[in-house]
């Protein structure tokens, strides 16, 4: 595969560099280099989706018709390297890179029209009520409950480790409407068009690092119009599947696998090795960096090859379980450099450190104050989305007939 960039890449990934300088402020890098976990700050990352779906960039997966860039595979990943290259905050993007895909192909002309403009311009954001507590890996056994009454569902149960649910103002939901058959024929997939509809609770868990990403959902008699079902009846597994390929592989992780990748060269360039020198002249540990760097270009490779699959209207398919294998593994292994490269510096908890604003001294270096929550809630990327062992197991019978 040829990733030389052509003239025209090359113009686009200018104008991407340009309109860079000028829209992200600030205080926006400031959000994008703070993160410690998946997402930037909610409230940044939403004016940085404003900003984006005013110059029509806030969508470069979905195709014009639907507000959409329209771009190519190259493009798209452009668009990508340089926004993670320049700190841009990671937009909360569940509509963008999972039910929007879904309302496309399964929704009716009018969930269309209701919904996907707004996902686009970040009027509304939903977030994933799919696992339940005894319901992640073996999510067909899913419990909560939706029963018809006239125009509507009426559901009762909870959904656990709903990121963003707290933040989001809209839920997608698998519920169960039929409890005889095989358990996979008696799901929906259905829309929840307020966080606020009587009946519905959100309870935070915090995570090891202490912020405050995921959530236990309460459904209470929580009712929701029959209208707002996506596809039909008791077929929510198909839709379910569907957005799960989306879910693993729509987004390429190599961009921020190489953002942090930098951070942690340009920490070893400031720290000591043990003896003498700087850590990245230290043998070991170069030889470590650059492993790392090769399983990423090895992952890139494949990750041009989704996307140009994904821009031609193909899903990715079972590639998206191994993408999602090898980008959470390498993530990991370059949480735990960063952590050595910083050593000691790693070990003090300054969550202060990382709102926005913040400008006191800090006893870690400003580089190493995400380092240490990056590697405890990156422990999570082996376990979300399906965790590693599922997605060997889809490889093991899809891909190999095991
Ligand atoms: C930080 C975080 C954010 C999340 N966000 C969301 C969200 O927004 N929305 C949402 O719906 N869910 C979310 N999840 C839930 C996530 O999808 C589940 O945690 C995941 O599917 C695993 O399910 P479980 O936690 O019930 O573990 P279990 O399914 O109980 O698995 C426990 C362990 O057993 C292994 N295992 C289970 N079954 C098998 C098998 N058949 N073969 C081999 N090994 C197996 C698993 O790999 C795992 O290591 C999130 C989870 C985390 C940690």
């Amino acid at each position: 595969m040829d990733l030389d960039l052509s003239p025209q890449d090359q113009a686009f990934r200018d104008e991407v560099r340009r309109f860079l300088d000028t829209h992200l402020t600030e205080d926006l890098r400031e959000a994008g280099a703070k993160t410690g976990g998946v997402f930037a700050d909610f409230e940044a990352g939403r004016r940085w989706h404003r900003v984006l779906a005013g110059k029509g960039w806030s969508a470069p997966a979905w195709p014009k018709e639907h507000g959409g860039t329209g771009w190519s595979a190259t493009e798209r990943y452009i668009f990508s390297r340089e926004c993670t290259a320049m700190d841009a905050p990671r937009i909360f993007s569940m509509g963008l890179r999972m039910v929007g895909p879904v309302i496309m192909k399964f929704g009716t002309p009018e969930q269309k029209a209701k919904y996907l403009p707004r996902i686009v311009s970040g009027d509304i954001v939903f977030c994933q009520g799919y696992s339940e507590p005894g319901s992640g890996s073996d999510l067909a056994s899913l419990k909560t409950r939706a029963v018809r009454d006239g125009d509507d569902y009426v559901i009762n149960g909870t959904k656990i480790w709903t990121t963003g649910a707290h933040v989001a103002d809209h839920m997608f939901c698998l519920v169960r409407t039929a409890a005889d058959g095989k358990p996979q024929d008696g799901i929906s997939f259905v829309l929840i068009d307020s966080m606020k509809t009587p009946g519905l609770t959100v309870k935070p868990i915090l995570t090891l690092a202490g912020d405050h990403e995921v959530n236990q959902v309460f459904f209470d008699n929580v009712r929701t119009p029959v209208a707002n079902r996506i596809g039909p009846e008791n077929a929510g597994w198909t839709v379910a599947k569907y957005l799960l390929e989306f879910e693993r592989g729509g987004e390429a992780y190599t961009p921020n696998l190489h953002a942090r990748l930098e951070d942690i060269r340009r920490i070893a360039r400031e720290e000591a090795a043990d003896g003498s020198g700087c850590l990245l002249a230290d043998r070991s540990f170069a030889e470590r960096l650059a492993e790392i760097e090769m399983d990423i270009s090895a992952l890139e490779m494949i990750e041009m090859q989704v996307l140009s699959d994904l821009s031609r209207g193909r899903n990715p398919g079972t590639v998206s379980s191994s993408m999602k294998i090898r980008g959470s593994e390498t993530l990991q292994k370059l949480d735990h450099l960063g952590v050595e490269a910083l050593g000691w510096y790693a070990a003090p908890f300054e969550p202060e450190a990382r709102h926005l604003g913040h400008n006191a001294p800090t006893v870690a270096p400003a580089a190493g104050i995400t380092a240490m929550p990056l590697y405890l809630n990156n422990r999570a990327s082996t376990i979300y989305a399906g965790s590693n062992e599922i997605q060997r197991n889809i490889i093991a019978k899809a891909v190999l007939g095991l």
